[in-house]
């Protein structure tokens, strides 16, 4: 078996790597697959702390690169999905502790026996970006749809399209507030689209509930009725080669787009 091997990446930090690593990995865990994530940031909010294992990290990817520990005892297991595992973050500041040669050799190692492995990338395009891209082979580049993420958004992809060993990238939008939009006061979907030139694996609509569930160290695609967990799952869908629509994220908008459409088409 030889697993897939995604960074999650952004150029901009407090863009959502963090959240979607969680969600997508949660996501893919309860679609069957087995999946582990790794955590090469040190932030607020951590990846550990939105799965609720804080308090479960006995070793970190630290302690694998020099030797305290195996690869295997090191992995945390999610508390409910047994699919699911995390690699912890080094609880310091020091990001030459890790190097982009170990971090491709753990991520060889893991794919052996995982379906999936994600990688949570920290912020910028320097030492930590570079560790963390290493050993992927695809990237889901987060953005939001502010001028300032998504011009960090095209820098990243300027530097993934000089990397041979990534094979493929796709956008992730987060964070969409669809009143604003129609408002003219927020880019749409097919601005950033067209901006960036590049595929959208998923759009993730603002949502309040994401940070009580980060509060409560629970993903929000456990919650069925959240819109941004159902967006989420799309993603795992997608990621998985399944033809899923992007979700309708206002109805009443697009119905009257639609009716617009309609009489517009009606004219011509
Ligand atoms: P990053 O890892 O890129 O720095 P995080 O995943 O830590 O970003 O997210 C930054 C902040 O934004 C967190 O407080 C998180 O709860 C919040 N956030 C992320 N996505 C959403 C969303 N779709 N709706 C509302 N809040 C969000
Ligand atoms: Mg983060």
């Amino acid at each position: 078996m030889a697993g897939r091997v995604i960074v999650i990446t952004s150029g901009k930090g407090g863009v959502g790597k963090t959240t979607t690593s969680a969600n997508i990995g949660t996501a893919l865990a309860k679609l069957g697959n087995k999946v582990v994530l790794i955590d090469t940031d040190i932030g607020l909010r951590n990846l550990d702390l939105l799965l609720g294992l804080e308090n479960r990290i006995v070793y970190t990817i630290v302690d694998v690169v020099e030797e305290r520990c195996k690869l295997k005892q090191a992995l945390v297991k999610d508390k409910k999905n047994p699919n699911l595992a995390l690699l912890a973050a080094a609880q310091t500041r020091d990001k030459t502790s890790v190097n982009a040669d170990q971090l491709k050799k753990i991520c060889e190692e893991l794919k052996k026996k995982n379906d999936f492995v994600l990688v949570d990338c920290p912020a910028g395009i320097e030492q930590g970006f570079q560790n963390a891209v290493a050993g992927a082979t695809e990237a889901i580049v987060v953005t939001t749809p502010e001028m300032s993420a998504v011009r960090d958004a095209d820098r990243i992809i300027g530097l993934l399209e000089s990397k041979e060993e990534i094979e493929s990238y796709k956008l992730l939008l987060n964070r969409v507030r669809p009143k604003l939009i129609e408002q003219n006061d927020m880019m749409s979907v097919d601005d950033v689209k067209d901006i960036l030139s590049t595929e959208i694996i998923g759009v993730i609509p603002e949502d309040t509930g994401i940070i009580t569930s980060t509060n409560k160290g629970e993903p929000i695609v456990n919650d069925e009725d959240a819109m941004a967990g159902k967006a989420y799952r799309n993603v795992a869908q997608r990621i998985m080669g399944n033809d899923v629509p992007l979700l309708d994220l206002d109805p009443k908008v697009s119905f009257i787009d639609k009716i617009k459409n309609f009489f517009m088409k009606g004219k011509v």
